[in-house]
Formats: C-alpha cells, sequence, structure tokens
C-alpha cells in the first residue's frame, strides 16, 4: 500500500510565483516593470502591496533553477508511490506553456515537464533493487467543461468516473506505456499536432483550455512483490484574464464564464485544503477538480507555479494572479 507518510496540509501545498521578463512589445509600449524583489526570494511587492510565497523566481530564473527549487522533489515522491500535481496559473502570456513545456529537446529551454520526464528515467535506471516498472501517460485538454483526448481525436468528450475505490479517473481515455524519455516526447509531440489540428487558433484554443498531462508510475518488487503506485498531473491552465463584460459576447463570453468557473472551483479546493480545518473540499464543481482529487492535498504534493507578467500594462491582472495564489497557502 502506498499510504505510508502522513504528511500535513500546509507541507503538501507549495505555492510559488514566477515573473517572466518584459517582452519587446510592452518595452515598445512604454510599460513599466513594475515588481521590487527583496534579499530573501520569498516576497514581492507590487505597487506597494507585498506578496509571499514559498518562492518568489525573477524574470532571469533560469528553467533549470526553476525546476530544482520547485519541481524536482516530486519525482521522488511519485517514485515512492505518492500521486502528485504541479500546475501553472496566471494569465495568457505570463508565462505558463514556457514553464511547464518550454522547448522540449533543447537542454536550456525545456520546461518542467520534460525534466520530470528525463528524471523519472534517470531514477529507474540508476536502482539497484529489483524493481519492475510499468509507466504510462495520458494527455487530454478540457475545453467547455469538456474533456478531449489529445490521443485520440476521435474522443471529444470523455467523462469522469470512479474506480472500486471510489477514486475518479477519466474513463476511455488512451494511456500509452512509455519506456524511454523519447516515447514520452514523441507522445507529447503526437498530442500538441492533434490540438493544432482540432482548432485553427492554435494560441487562441491553448489559452481558453487547460491541457493536461499524466504520468503514471506503477512498480513492483520482484523480490517481495511489493507494489507502488503514483500518478502525476501535469496541468498548463486556461489563461486566467478577465474578459471585459461590456466587449465579449457568444462564445467568447461562454468561455471566459467557463474558464472562471473552474478556475474558481480549482482556487476553492486549493484553499479548502490549505485551511486545514475544512471538512468539506468541493471536489465535484469541476471536472478538473474531480480529475484532481486524489492527486491535490492530503496525501499528494501539489505544486502552483503562479506565472506573472512585470508590466505595468498589466497591473491589475497580476494582482489577482497573486491573489490566487495567496488564498492557496
Ligand atoms: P502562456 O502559456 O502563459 O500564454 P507563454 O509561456 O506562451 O505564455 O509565454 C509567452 C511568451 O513569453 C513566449 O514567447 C515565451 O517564450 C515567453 N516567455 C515566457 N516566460 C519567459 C521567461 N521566463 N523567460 C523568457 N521568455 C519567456
Ligand atoms: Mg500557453
Amino acid at each position: 500500500e502506498q499510504r505510508e507518510r502522513e504528511i500535513a496540509a500546509e507541507d503538501s501545498i507549495k505555492v510559488v510565483c514566477r515573473f517572466r521578463p518584459l517582452n519587446d512589445s510592452e518595452e515598445r509600449a512604454g510599460s513599466k516593470f513594475i515588481c521590487r524583489f527583496g534579499d530573501k526570494d520569498d516576497h514581492v511587492y507590487i505597487g506597494g502591496k507585498l506578496f509571499m510565497f514559498d518562492k518568489v523566481f525573477k524574470p532571469n530564473a533560469t528553467q533549470d533553477k526553476v525546476y530544482n527549487e520547485a519541481a524536482k522533489s516530486i519525482v521522488t515522491d511519485v517514485l515512492s508511490g505518492f500521486n502528485g500535481t504541479i500546475f501553472a496559473y496566471g494569465q495568457t502570456s505570463s508565462g505558463k506553456t514556457h514553464t511547464m513545456e518550454g522547448v522540449i529537446g533543447d537542454s536550456v529551454k525545456q520546461g518542467i515537464i520534460p525534466r520530470i520526464v528525463n528524471d523519472i528515467f534517470n531514477h529507474i535506471y540508476a536502482m539497484e533493487e529489483n524493481l519492475e516498472f510499468h509507466i504510462k501517460v495520458s494527455y487530454f485538454e478540457i475545453y467547455m467543461d469538456k474533456i478531449r483526448d489529445l490521443l485520440d481525436v476521435s474522443k471529444v468528450n470523455l467523462s469522469v468516473h470512479e474506480d472500486k475505490n471510489r477514486v475518479p479517473f477519466v474513463k476511455g481515455a488512451t494511456e500509452r506505456f512509455v519506456s524511454s524519455p523519447e516515447e514520452v516526447f514523441e507522445v507529447i509531440e503526437e498530442g500538441k499536432s492533434n490540438r493544432h489540428i482540432a482548432v485553427t487558433n492554435m494560441n487562441e484554443h491553448s489559452s481558453r483550455s487547460h491541457s493536461v498531462f499524466l504520468i503514471n508510475v506503477k512498480q513492483e518488487n520482484l523480490e517481495n512483490q511489493k507494489k507502488l503506485s503514483g500518478k502525476l498531473y501535469l496541468v498548463d491552465l486556461a489563461g486566467s484574464e478577465k474578459v471585459s463584460k461590456t466587449g465579449a459576447e457568444g462564445t467568447v463570453l461562454d468561455e471566459a464564464k467557463n474558464i472562471n468557473k473552474s478556475l474558481s472551483a480549482l482556487g476553492n479546493v486549493i484553499s479548502a485544503l490549505s485551511d486545514g480545518n475544512k471538512t468539506h473540499i468541493p471536489y465535484r464543481d469541476s471536472k478538473l477538480t474531480r480529475i484532481l482529487q486524489e492527486s491535490l492535498g492530503g496525501n499528494a504534493r501539489t505544486t502552483i507555479v503562479i506565472c506573472c507578467s512585470p508590466a505595468s500594462f498589466n497591473e491589475a491582472e497580476t494582482k489577482s494572479t497573486l491573489e490566487f495564489g495567496r488564498r492557496a497557502k
């Protein structure tokens, strides 16, 4: 059985914050750099307002640093049989995809997902015990509260079921067995190209949907038959920006309401978990939180990467993004 160490909720949820650099168009538009960082890397001031996190990454923080300080430890947890979730939250263009995925195959620019994949396999290759591993991955997106399989375009509305232990899972989602990092990266590329085919404007679409990459690691000790299983969800959330109430209509407004609803549901679950006194955790309020139920809070490890723009133009969104992170602590 995998439940060995009980841990307090406050230790199981880690919130880090990452600011990207000002980009060219922000500089050209005369946007100012509005963050003030202190000596210690756990806080940031925006317009005189203080925000504290487990860690704050400045714009020059490398992918390597972010991985080592925010994500790496989850690898040993998953290999020890714990579940985990890492997700990136922030407005469109704040650096979520750069943080989670980056440039796969580029040793400097690769993000958290490829680094985790490499690390999992390196750990396994280095193990001396007589262990047998089965690693499988799934890849889907949630758009307008519908789950679409990115590894099988014919599956456009998967449902969430519960297994015999009442653990929710996405029924019928394609699972691919993988035995090397390269195989995992091929699966990711396949999922991404399916996502491109399904939509006309990929950038817009990716900011309106949550993408969920699941790594499931099962192992059996061949000497004592002891089994361990850990699931890791890696989630690139839909953009958290508010859509102006006056301008939006039709599909855009429906999408915005939907995203808003699922991100609030996520925020409510995380804050109920970190509260510690709450007995009711509202997992059932959205598909995303139902799917993540066994991988958020409790015995699971959760890391939230709050992604922010440092530009004065985005100040209101940045503050609301930081507020989301604050609620999670
Ligand atoms: P999001 O997924 O939140 O919409 P992206 O990750 O696509 O945002 O980032 C928007 C742009 O900014 C991309 O061109 C990306 O390469 C760049 N970018 C984001 N974060 C950083 C960073 N920390 N350093 C350098 N460039 C970054
Ligand atoms: Mg993105």
